[in-house]
């Protein structure tokens, strides 16, 4: 049975990826930092279907609580073969507003956490010469969102990190690849109100918003995949193309 950790898994896409691995049997590490009644529920829905799930409360800002997660996943299940670094934040502020903290703080949650925890999983991986990395990423690292530039930029590094990762992991057989979702219907758009919503619906080709699930189907083929390394995935509704 290979073993999945995924960050941020306490709601939204993250929620929706793991609930659906764990479906299919994989051995799934929840990873959540605020949402411990969510995560819990989770691992109780799945547990009356007969299917266990492991949750695991931990700030991925912070390398030593995500080191000490790989070790609890690593203890638990041996090498972890699979990594998805969800984990995410976003606010919306002009530049000229932006503070030294929150600027840091976006970025220490959804880049650096990339950083932190590929580091510390990468050892097993080696060791095992097979890993598959898939970083969450966004439409706005590949264009860039007004009003949303820190999140912007933390999106553009993880696409960064992704494709020099992927050449200099390879020879060990480890893929490592994005998906940069479009706007996809979770609690992090909550703050938008139904007439943009209308807006960007009416601007994307396929005419609708996403769904959690048509991320989990992308997670799902780079898994199953053995050919593709290094590339930014976009589903997206053909809003960006
Ligand atoms: P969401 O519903 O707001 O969920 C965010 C998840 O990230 C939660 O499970 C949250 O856990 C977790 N998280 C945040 N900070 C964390 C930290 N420091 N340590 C550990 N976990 C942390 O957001 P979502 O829409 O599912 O987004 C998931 C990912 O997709 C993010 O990286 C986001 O940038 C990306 N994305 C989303 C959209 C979209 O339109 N929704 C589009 C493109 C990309 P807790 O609540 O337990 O803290």
């Amino acid at each position: 049975m290979k073993t999945v950790l995924i960050t941020g898994g306490s709601r939204g896409i993250g929620k929706c990826i793991a609930e659906n691995l764990a479906k299919e049997r994989y051995n799934v590490i929840l990873n959540y930092n605020k949402s411990e009644k969510q995560a819990k529920q989770i691992q109780k829905e799945l547990k009356e279907k007969g299917i266990n799930i492991e949750i695991y409360k931990a700030d991925v800002s912070k390398r030593e609580q995500v080191k000490k997660m790989v070790n609890f996943s690593n203890n638990k299940f041996g090498n972890i073969d699979i990594l998805i670094n969800n984990a995410g934040i976003a606010k919306l502020e002009m530049f000229n507003d932006i503070t030294d903290e929150e600027w840091n703080e976006m970025l220490n949650t959804n880049l650096n956490s990339v950083f932190y925890c590929t580091q510390e999983v990468l050892p097993g991986m080696i060791h095992n010469k097979n890993g598959c990395i898939i970083n969450i990423s966004s439409i706005w690292g590949l264009v860039g969102a007004s009003c949303e530039v820190a999140y912007s930029v933390s999106k553009a590094g993880i696409n960064g990190m992704t494709k020099a990762l992927a050449k200099e992991l390879g020879p060990s057989n480890i893929r490592v690849n994005s998906i940069a979702p479009g706007v996809i219907d979770t609690e992090m758009n909550n703050n938008i109100d139904n007439a943009i919503k209308e807006e960007i619906k009416n601007e994307t080709p396929l005419g609708k918003i996403g769904r959690p699930i048509d991320i989990y189907r992308c997670v799902k083929w780079l898994i199953e995949d053995e050919f593709t390394t290094g590339q930014i995935i976009s589903p997206n509704g053909g809003y960006v193309i």
